[in-house]
């Protein structure tokens, strides 16, 4: 299938889900390992030691029996600690037909030249599109705090730099900086983006996708962390780059900026600006095959290894159809993640203007 009719496929679901509930969700967002090697404040997902994740041959049988995905996160821990993190993508790339976009996080603290090395061969895999965002929550004196690693800062402008490089022979592939802010670096996003331009001269503050800490048991694992920042520094983070950000009318620069401004709303009140998708559009899979509605409410739904690796065979049951009434009555976890929150704005496109 080619690029353009898988951006088109897209585009159709996404224009379908205004008009009410899919009969499938087309974004997998699947934590593909829970190891990890930093050391971060706001998340524990580093403490665990994880056991019985699942094989690649379990996750080419859920690739198989689940194909309607056009968008997929393999998010982590760090996912380049799976050695067939290209496998993982060549399943679901080989299943999935109408799959638009890969995005992948990296704590950039694997060797990179190993990581170069899986983005080539991903990419050589298909004209899907590839995202890679490089996890940065500092400027130099504090992203190495924060994330409890020694010259994390340095590896994270290295691996930026280096998927930047690979634009030069694969046009599908682009780069993020995916900054998290919590108390840690409140009031400090303004300064993080001016000292990583003067670092690397082509980035622009449209570079950088913003999050707002957030808690998770069954994700983050950070329920006992204290992590939120003050009101005021949220808005005037986000403020600040919103003002430096330069207008983008593409698809994704109208995400992001809906995105930004929709998360202003959401620090301010506590309350999701739209209406949650999960278990419509999207759902989360984690590394020992539990499928809950998103990475922000501990509600498992089932685990895939009882199901025969088939989610059609529980979608439509009672159980799922009850979920989705506690959903649409707000019972979930109140959350605006960019796992999640996108597919909420794609799902109510007058959105993306105001
Ligand atoms: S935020 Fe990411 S890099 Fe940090 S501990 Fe959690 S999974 Fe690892």
């Amino acid at each position: 299938m080619s690029e353009i009719s898988k951006f088109g496929g897209l585009g159709l679901t996404a224009l379908m889900s205004n008009l009410g509930p899919l009969s499938r969700p087309y974004k997998l967002n699947f934590a593909v390992t829970y190891w990890c090697q930093s050391r971060c404040l706001t998340c524990n997902i580093w403490q665990m030691k994880p056991k019985d994740e699942l094989s690649i041959d379990e996750i080419a049988e859920f690739a198989r029996k689940n194909n309607s995905f056009k968008w997929l996160e393999l998010t982590g821990g760090e996912p380049f600690l799976r050695q067939d993190i290209v496998r993982i993508a060549e399943e679901f790339y080989n299943n999935s037909k109408g799959l638009y976009m890969l995005t992948l996080p990296t704590n950039s603290l694997c060797d990179h030249d190993m990581v170069e090395r899986k983005l080539r061969s991903i990419l050589d895999l298909d004209r899907t599109r590839v995202i890679l965002t490089v996890s940065l929550d500092g400027h130099k004196e504090l992203e190495d705090k924060i994330r409890g690693v020694k010259g994390n800062y340095e590896k994270a402008i290295d691996m930026f730099d280096r998927v930047h490089r690979l634009r030069e022979e694969y046009k599908n592939i682009g780069a993020f900086f995916g900054y998290t802010i919590s108390r840690f670096n409140q009031g400090e996003l303004e300064r993080t983006v001016e000292e990583v331009m003067r670092q690397l001269p082509y980035v622009t503050p449209n570079h950088f996708h913003i999050n707002m800490g957030q808690i998770s048991s069954n994700y983050y694992g950070n329920g006992n962390v204290e992590i939120r920042a003050n009101e005021a520094d949220i808005l005037n983070d986000i403020g600040a780059l919103l003002k430096m950000r330069k207008q983008d009318y593409s698809p994704v620069g109208m995400l992001e900026s809906s995105f930004l401004r929709k998360l202003m709303v959401y620090a301010r009140t506590g309350e999701p600006p739209l209406k949650s998708r999960s278990l419509d559009a999207s759902l989360f899979l984690d590394s020992f095959g539990n499928v809950y509605p998103s990475i922000m409410w501990d509600r498992k739904v089932c685990n895939i290894r009882d199901i025969d690796y088939d989610i059609s065979k529980v979608w439509d049951s009672a159980e799922v159809n009850e979920l989705r009434r506690e959903i649409k009555e707000g019972r979930e976890p109140k959350h605006w993640t960019a796992c999640e929150a996108y597919q909420s704005i794609v799902g109510n496109l007058p959105s993306l203007i105001y």
